[in-house]
């Protein structure tokens, strides 16, 4: 689901801080070497795939493809869009494509696109615009194991402090973390709604509140939606993220979603 980034929201810290905690800090000492700073080598979309959506022929944000359905909502466009260098994926929480697209009428957050229960792509915000969906942020260096010595300290006496309390309140553990974060600039974090295109697949979590993998309908369109994003911004594989990872989510938001 998206979620405003500029605000920040008490609800949302995640619903089993424990277990994430357990998984994701390394002791100082075992903590794995930062790898090298260089760049990862782009693994570049097939040139050749003439199937993909062009969005080289945008008009003012938006995309002209029979396979893209235009469905503009204005109130969850925002302002203007940075340097685009990432996609983020979420699922809706939602039945239908059309009971998102009745819910984002009256609210702030949204994505660029939606992806329906039957595979229909909609582009609803233009691509000039963010559009508010990443959130709080996690710790990219911490969840991919490649933080400095000094970042592992951090992240250390962070979870220490807030494990030593009686009743942790974890709303503060997000808002601190995310704060931190925001310090730094992409990709050595997760991507702000300012560099990173939204889009959301309806789906909705079973009663362990676990999303579901997309669809085979759905996958083949965010296969092509992504590839297509991924050419045209030149966006690296490693900077198409999912919510569940990036933000404080539920971890199976779009875990299964692999375009
Ligand atoms: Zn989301």
């Amino acid at each position: 689901m998206p979620q405003p980034s500029d605000q920040i929201r008490g609800s949302s810290a995640p619903t089993s801080p424990n277990s994430i905690i357990a998984n994701r800090l390394y002791p100082i000492e075992d903590a794995p070497e930062a790898p090298d700073a260089k760049t990862p080598p782009k693994q570049p979309v097939n040139e050749e795939d003439d199937s993909l959506i062009d969005f080289s022929n945008m008009e003012n944000g938006f995309v002209n493809d029979d396979r893209v359905i235009k469905k503009q909502i204005q109130n969850i466009e925002h302002a203007p869009m940075g340097d685009i260098g990432a996609i983020t994926l979420h699922q809706t929480n939602s039945p239908t494509a059309q009971s998102t697209l009745n819910g984002w009428q009256t609210r702030k957050e949204g994505a660029h696109f939606l992806i329906g229960e039957d595979g229909t792509i909609y582009q609803v915000a233009s691509l000039d615009k963010q559009t508010w969906h990443v959130g709080q942020l996690q710790s990219r260096c911490v969840n991919e194991k490649r933080c400095t010595d000094d970042e592992w300290q951090y992240y250390n006496d962070l979870e220490d402090k807030y494990r030593n309390q009686d009743s942790p309140n974890w709303a503060d553990r997000a808002r601190e973390i995310h704060a931190h974060e925001i310090e730094k600039d992409f990709p050595d974090r997760y991507p702000l709604n300012s560099e990173s295109v939204g889009i959301e697949v309806v789906g909705k979590p079973d009663k362990n509140g676990v999303y579901p993998a997309p669809n085979a309908a759905q996958a083949a369109s965010l296969k092509i939606l992504v590839a297509s994003l991924r050419k045209y911004y030149g966006i690296e594989d490693r900077n198409v993220l999912r919510h569940g990872q990036t933000g404080t989510r539920p971890p199976s938001e779009c875990a299964k979603c692999n375009p």
